[in-house]
Parts: structure tokens; sequence; C-alpha cells
């Protein structure tokens, strides 16, 4: 799933191409899959010109003066950027076009768990030095018995982590996914609350993860770079030289992998 630092990176790049354009069509594939408003609603965005692409969490919004156009990738949604103009042509797990002047943003998405329209969900702080603080995350997690890991995944506790990026914090910061989060210690709270600015950094930079099952690429069709720079996602051996080990019990869904030597 594309987590903060692929929709960040899909956000610069519709921020820089499309901003001062005005929007001349929308063209509704399928109409299920937008959240309220209602697909007729949006026609309300013709003419508008783009103030700029925002974002919160993993969610974007295209923002176009007052109003604004929630989107949202879901497991494996893909913003295409083409020259060519939108159009009535059908196109393969193409679910809407937005036509702008000279170019056209077309949202794929094959498995259908992403989204257009609709409110913004409540969120925890954005993982930025200013937001997320050591004492939001000691006073945020304290008590709590849910696995740190689920917790790192929770957005209503911070925006935008999802599997890759939880992984790679809790192994820098030598934590085990396992833990309740309510007994980490104030200093590896300060250690993983760092670690998760650098990865997230670093994943921005590198614009975002390319990973054979959940093949991200940006609005030109571009990989990102940060997979080549993972310490255990996707791994069978980690950066530190040991095997590692997975979780039998799954976190949100999914058995979590860490380093048996490194993470307590
Ligand atoms: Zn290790």
């Amino acid at each position: 799933m594309p987590e903060l630092p692929e929709v960040e990176t899909v956000r610069r790049v519709l921020a820089q191409e499309l901003s001062g354009r005005r929007i001349t069509s929308l063209v509704v594939r399928r109409p299920t899959f937008y959240r309220p408003p209602p697909p007729s609603s949006l026609h309300g965005l013709i003419g508008k010109t783009v103030t700029t692409f925002s974002r919160r969490g993993k969610f974007l919004s295209l923002v176009a003066g007052a109003r604004s156009l929630v989107l949202h990738l879901g497991m494996s949604g893909r913003l295409v950027l083409t020259n060519r103009p939108a159009g009535n042509r059908t196109i393969k797990h193409c679910r809407f076009e937005i036509g702008f002047e000279g170019k056209t943003l077309r949202f794929f998405d094959t498995r259908r768990f992403g989204r257009v329209g609709g409110p913004l969900p409540k969120f925890g702080p954005e993982p930025t030095a200013k937001d997320l603080t050591p004492d939001y995350l000691r006073t945020t997690l304290k008590g709590r018995t849910a696995s740190i890991k689920a917790l790192l995944m929770d957005q209503g506790v911070i925006a935008g982590l999802g599997n890759i990026y939880a992984t790679e914090a809790l192994f820098r910061s030598g934590i085990h996914p396992s833990r309740p989060a309510g007994k980490i210690k104030p200093l590896e709270l300060e250690k993983l609350r760092n670690a998760i600015l650098f990865v997230i950094k670093e994943g921005i930079r590198l614009r975002g993860s390319t990973l054979n099952d959940e093949a991200f690429l940006d609005p030109y069709g571009n990989p990102g770079a940060f997979q080549k720079h993972v310490a255990i996602y996707g791994r069978k051996e980690g950066a530190c030289g040991h095997t590692l080990s997975k979780t039998k019990r799954p976190i949100a869904s999914r058995s979590a992998v860490y380093c048996p030597s490194c993470q307590k």
C-alpha cells in the first residue's frame, strides 16, 4: 500500500505539473468508486483552476480555490499523468479521469480499494519533528496494551505510516514489533520517534518504495528507490547480518518481520 513517502512523491509531481491549470473535464468511469459527494457534484470543479495538491497522512487533496477533492490510492491505486486528452475511450482499470488544459490525470485501481471524494478521516500528527514530539508518543501510548507495530500503523495515532516504514522504524530503534506499546521505555520511545522521522524522510528523498507485490510508480511512471535501502522489510537477512524472523501472530492481519538479535 502506498504510504506517506509514496503519496508525498505523487503530491509533489501533481502540485508541480497541475497547479495553475484549469480543470476542463471529469470522466467518471465507475460510479461505485466514489464516496459522498456523488459523482455529479464533482462537476462543480470544471472550469476551476488548481491551486495546489495537499496531503494529510496517505490522503491527497486536489485544491481548487475553496473547493477540494480527496483522492486515496487504497491498496494499489495509481495516478498517471498523460498529455493525451481525457475522453470516453475505455481504458482497463481506469476508474476516473480529470482533464486539465494540456494534461490528463488518470486514476487506475485494479483492486478497487482507492477512493475519490468524501471527507478526510481524523488523523494523528504527521511524522515531522514539530508535530511528532516525544511527549506526544509517551502520553498517547501510555497504558496501551496493543502491539507497538499495530499502533504505529493506526492512522489516528500517527498519520502516514504503513507496513514498510513501521517495520523499518522498529528495526532501527531495536524494538520488537509485538511489544505492548504502553511498556516501551521513554528512552526507547525517543529512539523510535527519531527512527520514524528518519525513515519517512529517507522514503521521501528516495521517491518512495517500489516492491514487487506493491509496485508503486509516480505519476510519470517512475519507480522509487527506498526498497534498495531497507534494512529488513522484504528481506530474509537483515542489514545487521542476522537471519530475520516473522511473528507467528499477525499484526494488522500480516505477520511482522523482525530481527530476533537486534529487536527486544
Ligand atoms: Zn540483527
